[in-house]
């Protein structure tokens, strides 16, 4: 049977493991605090549990406990970029960037994806496994342990589709917003899909606080298809009334993801479609000016296109950001950190 891992475990099944190795009821609360408040990184860093609890809490479970191989910090903005190994030897990525309004963490919730966007270095490999919500709790616990810096948002938009490894995702949101754990706002967590229909449904459902993010990156199905595979299941229509409906459920007003991709999507006729298409929405669009890979031949569309777009989606009266490029002197963004160190590890690997 596979050994569970306790960084994994909620409260409640925390308890449940107690009980069963005959523990007393506090015990379970003492593990969950030094878990997910003083971030311990395994049992045997939990000073008060006596050592016969830690060495058959050792012996009998896993405990997610990764491993930082590199971290590369910005000296424009402060961004940091981690590499973290998994005990299974797979390697993710999380970024830390900080704002005016507080720090942010970008976290990976998949080793690999396997959505095949077109323009997306990390799923060139395809999906590899999920991760558990230890798995991605880590990310965040180890980013603020090493970075000294208090973590206040989230935004799950690292390597992986959220929406495809569901309930590790819901579990891990409700440990990080739980008044025992960091403590989170769920008003502070932003979850990214390439648009997984039957799953915005459910999640409008689970009474969450949390903002849905979709990545459109087009103003047509003909168009979107030709980026994201996923639009071949999910028709362009069918994702927009299944955000709307993520509106009305929970009041949370909409994120739309665009990467402008030099001559694809950045036409007039582009804005114009687009302004259409989600015309009376509650929303948002962020713009991204897409980060080339050197596998495909994207390019970044110009930056008075860029520019021109924005106004153009204003004078309709959206709200637009153009998302900033953090850490730009840390190089490649989306996944390419890991990419490169695949790469790596490959060639050597061979020789
Ligand atoms: N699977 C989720 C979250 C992961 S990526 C999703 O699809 O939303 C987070 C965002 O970055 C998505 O909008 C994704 O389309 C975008 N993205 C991925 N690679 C990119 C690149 N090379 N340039 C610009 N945006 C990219």
């Amino acid at each position: 049977m596979e050994r569970k891992d306790l960084k994994s475990l909620d409260y409640g099944e925390l308890q449940q493991e107690m009980e069963r190795l005959g523990q007393k009821g506090f015990r379970a609360k003492q593990m969950y605090q030094w878990f997910h408040e003083k971030l311990a990184d395994t049992p045997r860093d939990m000073g008060n549990l006596p050592q016969s609890l830690k060495n058959q809490l050792t012996e009998e479970y896993d405990c997610t406990n990764l491993e930082m191989v590199d971290v590369l910090i910005s000296k424009t903005d402060g961004t940091r970029k981690y590499l973290f190994r998994l005990e299974d030897g797979n390697v993710i990525e999380s970024v830390l960037m900080k704002y005016k309004h507080g720090n942010s963490v970008c976290i990976s919730s998949q080793v690999g994806c396997r959505m095949g966007c077109r323009f997306c270095a990390s799923t060139l490999g395809g999906l590899t496994r999920n991760l558990r919500p230890g798995e991605m709790l880590d990310q965040i616990y180890k980013i603020q342990k090493h970075s000294g810096e208090r973590v206040s948002n989230l935004v799950v938009m690292g390597t992986g589709e959220p929406l495809d490894n569901y309930e590790n995702l819901l579990k891990f949101i409700r440990m990080l917003s739980d008044e025992h754990g960091l403590h989170i706002s769920q008003r502070n967590i932003t979850v990214s899909t390439c648009g997984i229909v039957p799953r915005m449904y459910d999640l409008a459902e689970e009474k969450l606080q949390i903002t849905l993010a979709l990545s459109l990156h087009a103003s047509s199905q003909e168009k979107r298809k030709e980026l994201m595979p996923i639009a071949y299941k999910y028709e362009i229509h069918e994702v927009l009334d299944a955000c709307r409906n993520y509106f009305e459920k929970t009041g949370r007003r909409i994120t739309f993801e665009y990467s402008l991709v030099g001559g694809v999507n950045d036409s007039d006729r582009d804005v114009q479609r687009l302004s259409e298409l989600i015309r009376g929405m509650n929303c948002h669009i962020n713009l991204i000016p897409v980060n080339p890979i050197k596998e495909r031949n994207y390019v970044q569309s110009e930056r008075r296109v860029v520019d021109n777009f924005k106004t153009k989606l204003e004078k309709c009266g959206i709200n637009v950001t153009i998302r900033r490029e953090m850490g730009r002197d840390i190089g490649g963004a989306c996944g390419q950190l890991r990419k490169s160190y695949m790469d790596r590890n490959k060639g050597e690997g061979q020789e």
